[in-house]
């Protein structure tokens, strides 16, 4: 059943410059449509914010209507995170800008930007940031919950290219976050989500990468998971900076045009390769690759940076049925492979795939307490285990497969931590998992929660709780 709100809603409107959806408005279906098609929820209301004024509106209406807030970014979150049963959605997709000052190489990006926004502005001074490798995910959840992709060696994780936020907090005030002004919220922002506001605009500092990238895809058949997973290991230990790699298991070849068609549909092992530097220096690389272990099928090309970002778009489109874990490893070991090789003939679904992203180099160099972020930074991989289906029924497989994975690798993750922005439901429901992710920065987090958002307004997220009770109010 949807609730109503009990009155006041042509208040808001009123004070917005945007739009307020209620379910018996047009466009309400679309509008709380969110990525992962196995989330159903109807808010009360949808606020197409178009200001950082209209979030602050939204923001104190929801509080003295007693309505949950849930914030939506690019709407990406595998649980939902960004829309409720019942409550008022902060929507941020009208607040897509980025405007890039190429001298002072900063770019002002608004709250509810996809990656590709970002990186069409940044690319037209051959500047960029590091965001994620699917160009239609939310810039907003994925920067508040660390960020990582292809540029993570050359420059770090999205937080550490962050300047400055405008951060809407529960009591409606508009502030600004950085290292000279509010920076305990400036800290708790990068890495800490969306628990200490609706963050409005990010600043970033850019650096020069791309316009062309050189990209090598190599593919081996499942028998040969165990050599090229080892194969993978050996080559990224020997990475220079300038180049990134992520292998693949349990992946399906794709009916996509740079696929041989007698290889589509085939499950295997891939290992996929980008280089920012030079031609010689990627063509050394895959030459290694390809006498080390032939592979079934490969692919090696220039490309513009801003195709890179798209290359998994289709491979991730609206509308499946998803479910994640992630974990952190120190290294791709015997052991973890061996994992890996007897859980991957066991999916269901082609479309899902086990992914591991290296971190390291200007990952590394970050300190440990500069940012909120609960990974440490010490070198190491991100796994991201992506369970992903066509159709509702298929889900429910491919969930058990993506835990049983998960609880067979669980002994070979580097501590309790796993990555804020893939954790599944159940975990960004649990405050003892969320506590998991940041270990020690957990009680520094509480605290900043408890001077921005004391009543926590702001939970419909991987929850971090205060750490006074507030004192009763009137
Ligand atoms: P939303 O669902 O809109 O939001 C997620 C959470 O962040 C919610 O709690 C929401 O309230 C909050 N939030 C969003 N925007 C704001 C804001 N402006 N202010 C305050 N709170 C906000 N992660 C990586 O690091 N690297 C990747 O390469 C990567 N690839 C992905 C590919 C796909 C297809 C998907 C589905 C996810 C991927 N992720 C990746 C994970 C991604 O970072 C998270 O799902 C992230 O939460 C998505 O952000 P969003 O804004 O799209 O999501």
């Amino acid at each position: 059943m949807t609730q109503t709100v009990s009155g006041g809603i042509d208040d808001l409107r009123a004070a917005m410059e945007g739009l307020v959806i209620c379910p018996e408005d047009d466009g309400y279906d679309e509008a709380r449509r969110v990525w992962n098609a196995a989330i159903d929820r109807r808010p009360a209301a949808i606020a197409e914010c178009a200001t950082a004024a209209d979030v602050a509106a939204a923001v104190r209406f929801a509080r003295a209507e007693g309505l949950e807030i849930a914030v939506r970014g690019g709407a990406h979150s595998f649980p939902g995170l960004s829309m409720n049963d019942g409550g008022l959605v902060i929507d941020l997709r009208r607040m897509n800008a980025v405007t890039v000052d190429p001298v002072t190489r900063r770019a002002l990006v608004q709250g509810g930007a996809l990656n590709r926004d970002v990186d069409a502005a940044t690319q037209a001074h051959g500047l960029a940031v590091p965001l994620g490798l699917v160009s239609h995910t939310g810039v907003g959840g994925l920067t508040l919950g660390g960020g990582m992709g292809w540029l993570s060696r050359l420059g770090g994780l999205s937080i550490d290219n962050l300047v400055a936020a405008q951060v809407v907090v529960a009591d409606g005030r508009i502030l600004r976050a950085a290292e000279d002004q509010n920076p305990d919220l400036f800290w708790a922002v990068r890495g800490g989500g969306g628990n200490f506001g609706v963050v409005t605009e990010f600043e970033f500092g850019l650096f020069e990468a791309g316009p062309m990238v050189h990209f090598g895809l190599f593919f081996w058949d499942a028998e040969q998971g165990r050599e090229a997973l080892g194969l993978a290991r050996e080559i990224i230990a020997e990475l220079p900076r300038s180049m990134n790699a992520v292998p693949a298991a349990a992946i399906t070849a794709p009916p996509a045009p740079f696929v041989p068609v007698e290889h589509q549909g085939r499950p295997g092992y891939a290992l996929l390769l980008v280089g920012f530097g030079a031609e010689a220096e990627h063509q050394q690389v895959t030459e290694r690759i390809r006498g080390a272990l032939p592979p079934l099928f490969d692919v090696v090309t220039p490309m513009p940076y801003t195709a890179l970002q798209q290359l998994l778009d289709e491979a991730n489109a609206w509308g499946f049925h998803g479910y994640d874990k992630s974990g952190y490893f120190a290294e791709l070991t015997d052991e973890v492979i061996d994992v890996l090789v007897e859980h991957a003939p066991l999916k269901t679904s082609p479309l899902s795939v086990l992914l591991f992203y290296r971190l390291d180099e200007a990952y590394s160099e970050v300190g440990e307490e500069d940012t909120a972020f609960g990974g440490g930074r010490n070198p190491r991989y991100t796994g991201f285990f992506i369970g992903l289906t066509p159709t509702a029924d298929m889900l429910p497989a491919e969930r058990a497969w993506i835990r049983s994975l998960w609880q067979a690798l669980r002994p070979h993750m580097l501590g309790a931590s796993t990555y804020i922005n893939g954790v599944d439901d159940h975990d960004a429901q649990d405050a003892a998992q969320v506590q998991a992710v940041y270990g020690p920065k957990y009680a520094r987090l509480a605290a900043v929660k408890a001077a921005y958002d004391p009543d926590n307004a702001f939970h419909h997220n991987a929850n971090i709780i205060a750490d006074v009770v507030p004192a009763p109010r009137g």
